[in-house]
């Protein structure tokens, strides 16, 4: 074997593993992590004489079975004996296997059923810096298993990185195993494109210098597939490919294409790579690295309600690792093509999948584990809080969990490899019976895309415009075709070319599911999943996984529809899906302006949700009406489906939604101008003053609020309250007593010595105003009092025009002192009144 640089540490590893739960191994991509630890782990178990099975485990599929051979072409095994691998739809293990590589998944599932990992000794959780959602939920779950049934079982965390304070603020003081890397220095070389300048141009003008100017293989990373070929194909047409082999390396590629690349071969190599390049795949001979700086990233967004791939700049972390590939066998060079500048601007760190991915697969686990409301779930580090009750309610809407607790169709959901929107439209098309066609719609939707998107955008656009689906479906169509290939029957895409490899990958996939979706369910009764062949089943249980993504054509023959949550949706011009008023949105882009693309679309038919229709009646204060209205509603969740006016018919609600209405727009519902009103209110409130024995009430915004409940009641508008009798409902809060009272000590009126009664003038705080001309008067001898006589009037004695002439509130002094002065004054002026000399004792007179 060839001696790698973790060789010397396996002892001190393996003694770290006796005696600790947790070990930590932090080594540099390349030190034999990967292909040395486990297997000496297994030869340590096995010279112990004890038992028990060890699982290695992967973030990707793909490397969990090309790991698998590796191990076992080292230890001249053949796989499927003592080593083998399970992926989600693929394993080769016998009863034999003592080490398995998986995916983390895989264990995740297996936790469900078998809690306590009854024959596995050790768990290695490599990679372990890309920090996947299932590596982080595994690790809580494994430390529980740890905590609470097996003190015995081991955690390995292998990692190219570590964030050593996470890990030490999470996990303690647990052994960390370093191996420093012994690579060789690199330069970094900054050279950013102009910004009109293509990234892959670019890129391949600085990849074509560079095999001019420096020795070795070069390494380039690209952000995706698309990007690799289209580089791809422009280097061909260069004198590189002369010199080198261009060889594109990215995930979806099979074993055989990736291991060609890995291997060292007579030519020099041009090796365009996604970030699968970064740490987990190791190419030797590289002498400089051409870094694009990007990456796809899968990021939940929310408005779409999904993970997407994002393209996103890398972080400095990653651009280390990166630039370190280059130095593997020598001093190397790194290019980069952003500035220094752009450097310092990157992120430190990408940010852990928990905290940018849909979170429900991860919570229907936890549901189903019995911590889905747990507060103290070991986490390494928490899920965001919104992102985690996005999940909740997704599963509460797909009816796997309730209350709190997962359900039995929740449970039946977990273990399904797959998102719980497809588990729960497999669960129910198996009962439809038609199971098999619907696993292997999950599956297309769940795998690679088989159509070939770059294709179909090369194409010209007549080709595919405005294809109407017979079946009035994105995804039935792509099933028909998928379903006629792998029957050998011709078939015509509109979708772009079909990927065969991938389709083979979908069909392998789809028949997992089918088989485990029927030992689950035959578990509790024989069911015949697959007598149904009507398309009409298939595309109803596609309602069943995507509930809330029901949406409703806004107009006949436009593309744009309103979608459950109140989120607009447009439909891609490749959608066949053009006629009816309902559908689901199944594939979906963010899109670029406020309406998310749909990509695959299937219609609905009303009749299919007839019976999980809601109708409900809806009472609300319109305000530009600004009177109670009330709707019937029919709705799918919050999409409303038809609404019509209808008669109010809960007095009690109406007259509490007035009542919202009354406080909101208090100004236009109290008749402030109502002179009645205000003028009671202010003798209540003069009179409360003077009178405190009386105990009257204050009159103020909540006492009227009081009043205004009460009128609310059989009304339905602001204008209704504002002409309502305020006054009698207000009088009504007094006592008789009280009542009488006030018409006794606060009268309105009072009957002045000519006879006519004049009106009382009333303001708290002020004293009370009587206004009357002065021949009125005439034969008062004193100011007149109220309240009981604490309180004098204040006359306005009025000239015969209306005038005030006096205001006074000591009349006998008036007489005596001012009254000669102003009688002389307007006997001028009015001859014909009479001005007499004793007005005390003068007969009144209304002129
Ligand atoms: P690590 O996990 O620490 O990154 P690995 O155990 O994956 O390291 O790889 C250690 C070394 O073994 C690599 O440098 C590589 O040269 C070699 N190697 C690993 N897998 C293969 C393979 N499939 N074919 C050839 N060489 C391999
Ligand atoms: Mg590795």
């Amino acid at each position: 074997m060839q001696p790698l640089p973790i060789d010397s540490y396996l002892h001190e590893i393996l003694d770290a593993v006796r005696g600790h739960p947790i070990v930590v191994v932090e080594a540099p991509p390349g030190s034999g992590k990967t292909t040395r630890v486990a297997p000496s782990l297994l030869e340590m178990i096995s010279q112990s004489g004890t038992s028990g099975r060890i699982y290695l485990l992967q973030p990707r599929r793909l490397a969990a079975r090309s790991v698998a051979e590796r191990i076992a072409q080292e230890s001249a095994s053949t796989i499927g004996e003592r080593i083998g691998y399970q992926v989600r739809f693929d394993h080769q293990i016998s009863r034999n296997t003592q080490l398995i590589v998986a995916t983390e998944g895989i264990l995740l599932r297996r936790l469900q059923s078998d809690p306590a990992l009854e024959d596995v000794s050790i768990v290695l959780l490599d990679e372990f810096h890309e920090r996947s959602l299932d590596a982080d939920l595994l690790l809580g779950m494994l430390r529980r298993v740890q905590d609470t049934v097996r003190e015995d079982l081991r955690i390995v965390i292998m990692s190219a990185t570590l964030d050593i304070d996470l890990i030490r603020e999470s996990l303690g003081e647990i052994p960390i195993i370093r191996i420093e890397s012994r690579t060789f220095p690199v330069r970094n070389l900054y050279k950013p494109m102009n910004p009109r300048d293509r990234m892959v141009d670019h890129l391949v003008r600085v990849v074509s210098d560079s095999v001019q100017q420096y020795e070795g293989d070069i390494l380039a990373f690209l952000p995706g597939a698309g990007e690799i070929h289209r580089a791809a194909e422009e280097l061909n047409r260069t004198s590189v490919a002369r010199d080198c082999d261009v060889l594109p390396l990215y995930g979806a590629m099979t074993l055989e294409e990736q291991s060609r690349v890995v291997q060292t071969g007579p030519r020099r190599k041009v090796v365009l790579a996604t970030n699968i390049a970064e740490t987990s795949l190791t190419i030797e001979g590289v002498r400089v690295v051409v870094d694009s700086g990007q990456a796809r990233v899968m990021r939940f967004t929310p408005d779409v309600g999904l993970d997407r791939l994002c393209l996103e700049s890398i972080s400095q972390a990653s651009a280390t690792q990166r630039a370190g590939r280059a130095g593997r066998v020598a001093p190397g060079t790194c290019i980069r093509l952003w500035s220094e500048a752009a450097d310092r601007a990157k992120a430190a760190h990408l940010e852990p999948e928990i905290r940018r991915l849909d979170l429900c697969s991860a919570a229907l686990q936890l549901y189903a584990w019995g911590e889905g409301e747990s507060e103290d779930f070991p986490w390494l580090e928490k899920p965001r809080e919104d992102a985690w009750a996005a999940a909740k309610k997704l599963l509460e809407c797909l009816g796997a969990i309730s209350h709190g607790k997962i359900t039995p169709i929740g449970i039946q959901m977990s273990q399904l490899p797959i998102h719980p929107r497809l588990a729960r439209m497999v669960l129910d098309a198996a009962e439809r019976g038609c199971l098999s066609r619907s696993a292997l719609l999950a599956a297309m939707l769940a795998e690679r895309d088989p159509f070939d998107r770059r294709e179909q955008r090369d194409r010209s656009p007549s080709i595919h415009t405005k294809h109407t689906s017979k079946w009035f479906s994105d995804c039935m169509e792509r099933l028909l075709i998928l379903e006629s290939a792998l029957h050998r029957q011709p078939f015509e895409s509109p979708f772009g070319e079909l990927n065969f490899s991938a389709l083979r990958t979908i069909a392998s996939a789809a028949e997992q599911i089918s088989t485990q979706t029927r030992s689950l369910l035959e578990r509790d009764r024989a069911h015949d999943c697959d007598q149904n062949t009507a398309p009409e089943a298939i595309l109803q249980s596609l309602l069943a996984g995507f509930p809330d993504r029901l949406a409703r054509r806004r107009q006949a023959g436009k593309s744009n529809g309103l979608m459950v949550g109140g989120k607009g949706v447009s439909l891609h011009p490749q959608s066949g899906v053009l006629e009816p008023e309902f559908f689901l949105c199944i594939e979906m882009d963010g899109g670029k302006g406020s309406d998310a693309i749909v990509r695959q679309a299937s219609g609905v038919e009303v009749d299919w949700i007839l019976d999980k229709l809601v109708t409900s009646e809806e009472c609300f204060f319109h305000p530009s009406q600004k009177q109670v209205v009330a709707r019937k509603q029919t709705r799918w969740l919050d999409l409303v489906l038809q609404e019509t006016p209808t008669a109010i018919s809960d007095n009690a609600k109406a007259k509490a939604i007035l009542m919202q209405g009354v406080r909101q727009y208090w100004d236009q519902a109290y008749p402030k101008d109502d002179e009645s009103l205000c003028g009671f209110i202010e003798r209540v409130r003069c009179l409360r003053e003077w009178m405190p024995e009386l105990e009257l009430p204050e009159i103020g915004l909540p006492l009227l609020e009081e009043v205004a409940e009460e009128l609310c009641d059989g009304r339905r508008s602001l204008s209704e309250i504002r002409n309502a009798p305020w006054l009698d409902w207000l009088r009504a809060k007094l006592t008789p007593e009280q009542l009488q009272a006030i018409e006794r000590e606060a009268p309105a009126r009072i009957q002045v010595p000519s006879g006519s009664q004049i009106k009382i003038e009333y303001e708290q705080g002020k004293p009370p105003v009587l206004a009357v001309k002065i021949q009125e008067v005439f034969s008062w001898r004193a100011t007149p009092r109220i309240a009981r006589g604490r309180v004098p009037l204040l006359l306005h004695l009025l000239s015969p025009a209306m005038r005030p002439q006096q205001i006074t509130d000591d009349l006998a002094s008036f007489w005596a002192n001012g009254y000669p002065e102003v009688k002389k004054e307007l006997k001028r002026r009015y001859p014909k009144h009479s001005w007499p000399d004793d007005p005390a004792n003068a007969e009144p007179g209304r002129k």
